[in-house]
């Protein structure tokens, strides 16, 4: 296989078996259906296999797909040539949700898939994955705490996260040049509407981008002082210290200003 492929997908098969029965025995034991993302090899599905009856997988590389249904057959595995970004998720898996998930994530698109799976509470319980140690930081990141950015406030929407244990490069073949953390995540669902959490996102990821910045100067021009004290807020902070409450009270203290200059004389 080419490297450039082999790069762009992400495959760094991991080759430490007492590595993937930690992370399989992360799940728990109900509910007993669980989809793994980016199978490869079968490093992880062998362990998933032995705990459930249930595995389906979503492999993106055809070959290695067409490998692995090879050496799974008659184990019960359930093996889509798919693309975990776009595939439907609702005709996958809505009919027998809840569901678990677990994945040794591929880099180049991890953090957009775990982006993808972290709202949907209504089809996954528990989501067990591997993802780089520096990436997996900023998930479980506290407002103030180092990596605190767009990643821990969508986290912090959807879901309880615990960060595990780390991984070490020579666990995988080829070894990446990083380090892997293992993160636990259990869903909940979400106590703003999608709209509040649409709009606290935005706010938060504009000002997000001038982290230096304290929040009257990171955040858009024409947002008063006060209405950033009227959310509670400090004017002198950091975006990257406010948490996710702080920012639903701004975008409806904003939405609010704007309404009532709208609807003003
Ligand atoms: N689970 C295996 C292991 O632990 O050894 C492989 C992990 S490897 C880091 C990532 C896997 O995800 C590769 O098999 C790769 O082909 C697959 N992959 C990459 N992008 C994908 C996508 N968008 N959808 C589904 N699978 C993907």
């Amino acid at each position: 296989m080419g490297r450039p492929k082999r790069r762009r997908l992400g495959q760094n098969f991991l080759v430490d078996r007492d590595v993937a029965k930690r992370i399989a025995a992360l799940l728990a034991d109900d509910p007993p259906r669980v989809l793994e993302i980016g199978p490869g090899r079968g490093a992880l599905t062998e362990p998933l296999l032995e705990r459930f009856d249930r595995v389906l997988a979503l492999e993106i590389d055809e070959p290695l797909a067409a490998q692995l249904s090879r050496s799974f057959v008659g184990r019960g595995l359930e093996l889509r040539h798919a693309d975990a970004l776009s595939i439907d998720l609702d005709s996958l898996l809505a009919a027998e949700s809840p569901w678990q998930a677990a994945s040794n994530l591929p880099y180049s698109v991890g953090t957009a898939i775990l982006r993808r799976l972290l709202p949907r509470h209504d089809l996954f319980t528990r989501i067990v994955v591997m993802l780089q140690s520096e990436v997996a930081r900023r998930v479980v990141a506290e407002p103030a705490g180092s990596g605190h950015g767009l990643l821990a406030l969508e986290r912090a929407a959807y879901a309880d996260a615990r960060l595990l244990f780390e991984v070490p490069a020579r666990s995988f073949r080829p070894p990446p040049k990083v380090v892997s953390s293992v993160l636990q995540l259990d869903l909940r669902r979400p106590e703003h509407t999608a709209d509040e959490l649409s709009a606290a996102f935005s706010l938060a990821a504009g000002a997000l981008t001038r982290p230096r910045k304290v929040l009257t100067n990171a955040l858009a021009r024409g947002v008063e002082v006060d209405r950033i004290e009227v959310a509670g807020l400090d004017p002198s902070a950091r975006p990257g210290t406010v948490p996710l409450e702080g920012w639903v009270r701004l975008a409806a203290v904003l939405q609010e200003s704007h309404k009532s200059v709208d609807g003003g004389v």
